[in-house]
């Protein structure tokens, strides 16, 4: 999933600065399960919101909305008969959530309430880590299912570097080494093998925005 964290209240409170109606807009998504912008995170930032401003004697009409994606066209449709009322809508979606919205309603501001920060699991209740770096190729095949893009410092493909330690990285005696680990789990594995087979230099596809098409829906994007 994707993990986000909420955005310094002061930072949000400025971003809101001569705003006096503004829509709050939560997703039920990712940033639900790790307890940053859904229907509760909303409400907890808009009563933020609300006794800062009085306090400032400057208040503003929070509005709040949950979507169930923000991320996804069609989720966004209850919001069209609601944006005309506000001068601007915040959003506590990931970062691609954020554009989503400000693509469909582009004549009015949409701040961002939190800062979108890695694909990553759910260790367990309010413990997240980093797992993906979205590379477009993916090579845990063969490396026993451990990435060496995100988990190791410099996301070497082919073996360690020299300052592999004991098992640990040579950033932090506290890091495991990516290549220690996938070492071990691939001979626990008997597939060691593939420790040996060579993995190109990337062709990095991520300096322009990518896109996916499913191949059964390709005709029709193509129509
Ligand atoms: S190799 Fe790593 S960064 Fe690339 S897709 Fe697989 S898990 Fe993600
Ligand atoms: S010590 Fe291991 S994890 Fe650290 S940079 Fe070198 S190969 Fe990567």
């Amino acid at each position: 999933m994707i993990v986000a964290k909420r955005k310094p209240f002061e930072e949000i409170k400025n971003l809101l600065k001569g705003y006096r109606k503004v829509l709050n807009v939560g997703c039920g998504t990712c940033v639900a399960v790790c307890l940053v912008g859904g229907e509760k995170e909303v409400a907890v930032l808009n009563a933020e919101l609300d006794m800062a401003r009085k306090l400032e004697e400057n208040p503003v009409e929070m509005g709040a909305i949950t979507v169930e994606r923000q991320c996804d066209m069609e989720y966004l449709e209850i919001l069209d008969s609601m944006v005309d009322e506000y001068e601007a809508l915040l959003s506590m979606a990931c970062g691609a959530g954020i554009q989503f919205l400000a693509e469909r309603y582009p004549a009015k501001p949409v701040l961002p309430a939190v800062d979108t920060t890695f694909l990553g699991v759910n260790q367990t209740v309010g413990w997240y880590e980093e797992r993906c770096r979205s590379c477009s190729s993916c090579v845990l095949g063969l490396t026993g299912g451990i990435c060496p893009v995100t988990m190791c410092a410099k996301g070497l493909y082919n073996g360690p570097c020299g300052g592999t330690n004991k098992g640990s990285c040579e950033i932090d005696k506290n890091q495991p080494c990516a290549w220690y680990q996938i070492y071990e789990r691939l001979k626990a594995q008997n597939r060691l093998d593939c420790i040996l087979e060579i993995t190109p230099p990337s062709e990095w596809q991520n300096q322009i925005p990518r896109t996916v098409i499913q191949p059964g829906y390709k005709k029709q994007e193509k129509k």
